[in-house]
């Protein structure tokens, strides 16, 4: 789950990482009465969007007085930022951070994440922070060095300073450098976070190290533990049909491409996905609904990958070992009857009671293509959209 960059702020600032201050605002009169607050002679205004990229969209402004931050925020509060890391529709804007302007000396990127090759968090850093850290890693990944965490003893001092030496902090800097990787790498284990982001981590006026920026991604898994971190949870930023489907118990994760996946185990789904590109196709989401799939749980599903308007066809496929395929059958039964479904269902059915499942299937006397295997349903589900779309 992610978060926005002034709740990770205010996340370092309980965990006593140096942040910039700053006033979260949602109206253009807000900021410019936050900027008077802030007070000093040059203010930073940032759109607040799941996004990065936002320097490179226009989505950061210098401001050089405080009725500019009110314009920026006026620009910025109520529209789309579009990033290179948005898509062309961009992201709505409901509220931008106005901090104090720094500065800056030099800028350095520091991150914690989990490192799925080695399975071990790890500190990575560079002493090319800033915005075009993307184009480092490409060109020069050298200049990007990394530090295992032993998960039994922690994160240890000569760790950070081995780090923070690799990327030339020097001096006073280097004993704050320490410090603030052990309490990022506190706030990260607290938190059950999958990444803490800082970039960059600036150097300031008077030697001091600052995050000017902030990103953490936490583990969905842990948030029943995490009241305070589930509370950041802004569900403006997620998609909607993601969403809806968590509330059904459905686990559901929107694609781009035409072919709605209904399946049951994430197993077969993710077979499912690779079955439909074998053919040709494109799936449009991967949908999980789970072990004991009721005739409402299916009928739940066949109404949110039906809202994703690229659907042009439907694969159900059913592999019922927990699951029954006489009550996933009623579901599909009702689901069709109820929703007037416009595109081509194909419906794979095997395991437990598939005889009941198909009697129920025939007898309802509804339009669907049958298939007995899954690389047959997906074959019939690729030509079905494709029939649909010419
Ligand atoms: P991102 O582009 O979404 O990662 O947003 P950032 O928060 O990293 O801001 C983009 C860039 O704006 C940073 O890399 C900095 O160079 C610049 N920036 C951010 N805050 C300040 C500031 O207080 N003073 C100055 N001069 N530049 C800033
Ligand atoms: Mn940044």
């Amino acid at each position: 789950m992610n978060i926005h960059e002034y709740q990770a702020k205010e996340l370092f600032r309980r965990y006593d990482i140096p942040v910039p201050e700053g006033r979260v605002v949602h109206s253009d009169e807000q900021a410019l009465a936050a900027a008077e607050d802030l007070g000093g002679e040059r203010w930073v205004v940032k759109a607040q969007i799941h996004a990065g990229g936002r320097g490179k969209g226009g989505g950061v402004v210098i401001a050089d007085s405080p009725e500019r931050v009110r314009q920026a925020a006026d620009r910025l509060i109520g529209n789309r930022l579009v990033t290179p890391q948005t898509g062309s529709d961009g992201r709505p804007v409901q509220r931008v951070l106005v901090e104090q302007a720094q500065e800056i000396a030099q800028e350095f990127y520091l991150a914690i994440l989990i490192d799925r090759v080695s399975q071990r968090i790890t500190l990575v850093a560079s002493d090319a922070g800033g915005m075009e850290i993307e184009e480092v890693a490409a060109r020069e990944p050298q200049r990007i060095v990394r530090e295992r965490v032993d998960p039994a003893v922690g994160l240890l001092d000569f760790q950070c300073r081995k780090i923070a030496a690799a990327v030339g902090l020097k001096g006073t800097l280097l004993p704050q450098a320490v410090k603030l990787m052990k309490r990022l790498y506190r706030l990260f284990r607290d938190k059950d976070a999958l990444l803490a982001e800082v970039n960059p981590l600036a150097v300031v006026a008077g030697d001091r190290l600052l995050a000017l920026d902030a990103k953490m991604d936490f583990d969905g898994n842990a948030l029943y533990r995490l009241p305070d971190i589930t509370d950041l949870r802004d569900f403006d930023e997620e998609d909607p049909k993601e969403v809806e489907a968590t509330g059904h118990g459905l686990n559901y994760i929107a694609l781009d491409g035409d072919v709605g996946c209904i399946v049951n185990g994430a197993g077969l789904a993710m077979a499912t996905m690779d079955a439909i590109a074998l053919h040709g196709g494109r799936p449009a989401n991967f949908l999980d609904v789970g072990g004991g799939a009721s005739p409402e749980k299916i009928a739940n599903a066949f109404r949110i990958v039906l809202e994703d308007a690229n659907v042009r066809g439907i694969l159900l496929n059913i592999f019922a070992g927990i699951n029954r395929c006489d009550w996933v059958a009623e579901g599909i039964v009702r689901a069709i009857r109820d929703q007037a479904i416009e595109v081509p269902v194909v419906v794979r059915l095997a395991g437990t009671n598939v005889a009941e499942g198909w009697m129920i299937m025939e007898s309802s006397g509804l339009d669907y293509l049958r298939a007995e295997k899954l690389d047959d349903a997906a074959r019939k589900a690729v030509e079905a959209v494709k029939g649909a779309a010419a």
